[in-house]
């Protein structure tokens, strides 16, 4: 497959307009534009139940029987270890959150990786960031190959 060729022309697949800078969606082999990218991370952020069809992974429920592990703050309060993790995550760079996402991969949490693409899109970031979340997301191996019409349909709902 060949790599981005980003043409003048390259045109988004997921509007039809002209891509500039081409962003590129290995998965498909074709291009998006940034205002594209970042509605995918929106989307990703906001419904991710939506977008099981394209990222199979995403269903990959939290096992809802499971009670989220909890620790003792310094106040002697309890909470949910996952509000600790999204307090700390929020003073990390974007370019810390695409190493984080990149991590979870490492690590097995496909559904935490995918979703912090997610993030990394919405917050706007170079567009050097932006391709490497979607290296991730538009992988072959992450990404349905009958996504695109679905995704589409919901960026675009007509
Ligand atoms: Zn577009």
């Amino acid at each position: 497959m060949e790599p981005t060729t980003t043409s003048a022309k390259a045109t988004c697949l997921l509007c039809g307009a002209a891509a500039s800078p081409a962003l590129f969606l290995p998965r498909f082999a074709g291009s998006s534009c940034q205002g594209c990218a970042r509605r995918v991370g929106h989307l990703l952020v906001a419904e991710p139940s939506l977008l099981t069809d394209i990222w199979p992974l995403l269903s990959e429920e939290d096992d809802e029987l499971e009670a989220e592990p909890t620790v003792q703050r310094a106040d002697g309060t309890t909470v949910e270890l996952r509000q600790i993790t999204a307090e700390m995550k929020r003073d990390l760079s974007i370019d810390d959150r695409m190493k984080l996402a990149e991590m979870y991969g490492d690590i097995g949490l496909i559904r935490e990786q995918l979703e912090e693409c997610g993030r990394v899109l919405v917050a706007a970031p170079t567009v050097d960031l932006a391709q490497r979340a979607l290296d991730v997301l538009f992988s072959p191996e992450l990404c349905s190959p009958r996504g695109l019409e679905d995704l589409r349909g919901r960026l675009f709902p007509a």
